[in-house]
């Protein structure tokens, strides 16, 4: 399949679920994950009029964002966080979907460049329980957020998670509408002022976008639907 198929049968994809679900589609966004595939990939994206894009490997993220320079490109960082790690995070990206503790919502506030708009953080939730993983407990959220919100150069956008892989519909829609639970725990916890921004529920990802919508995303990051399957990382 050409580029052009592809993102055309996402789209299409997230047509039909949003028409499932009675939504309007203009509430779905779609996040390009381009992890693992070269900046080529990205531009034959971009040229389609595809604008966001995820990645989650800071330093191949940095050479595509420098090889694409002067595009309009918005790139979302999506992969775990190490807090030696902050600093071009946050001159570089516009979102950040993966904040799942203070320290590391802490360093981004202070070092984000005064003169670039506040950086866009979602904070990152872990529904299945999997303490490897990343991701703040739902138990922990709602201060969380609101300690977030509080921060300059930072604004709290919503709630990113990526649920325990399954292949079972329900047990998909059982696990977002958690996320969604969290996200409006969340919301509820905000000052009046931090309310109005936070509008993102990211999450459904290529085998599961369907399920998400339909429990409420807003926000969809969809690598291997668009770019093919990934080779093992190098
Ligand atoms: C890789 C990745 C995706 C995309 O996954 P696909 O199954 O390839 O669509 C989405 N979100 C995160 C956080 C990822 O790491």
């Amino acid at each position: 399949m050409t580029s052009h198929e592809r993102l055309t049968a996402v789209i299409e994809r997230i047509n039909a679920a949003c028409r499932a679900a009675g939504r309007d589609p203009r509430t779905v966004h779609l996040l390009a994950v381009s992890k693992t595939f070269p900046v080529e990939a990205v531009r034959a994206l971009h040229a389609l009029g595809q604008r966001a894009f995820g990645e989650n490997y800071l330093q191949e993220s940095l050479d595509k964002i420098a090889a694409s320079s002067g595009s309009e490109i918005e790139w979302h960082f999506i992969g775990p966080i190490q807090s030696n790690k902050t600093r071009p995070i946050a001159e570089h990206f516009s979102w950040v979907h993966s904040v799942d503790r203070l320290k590391i919502a802490t360093r981004l506030s202070e070092q984000r460049p005064p003169g670039l708009p506040p950086l866009q953080v979602c904070l990152q939730v872990d529904v299945s329980g999997e303490l490897t993983k990343s991701g703040c407990t739902a138990a922990e959220a709602p201060a969380l957020g609101a300690h977030i919100a509080g921060l300059p150069g930072l604004q709290l956008r919503g709630v990113m998670a990526i649920p325990a892989p399954t292949d079972e519909p329900a047990q998909q829609r059982r696990q977002f509408r958690a996320v969604r639970e969290v996200f409006e725990a969340v919301r509820r916890g905000l000052p009046r002022s931090a309310v109005e921004s936070f509008d993102t529920l990211s999450m459904g990802m290529s085998g599961d976008l369907e399920a998400a919508i339909a429990e409420g995303s807003t926000l969809v990051r969809v690598g291997t639907a668009l770019f093919g399957a990934r080779d093992a990382r190098p």
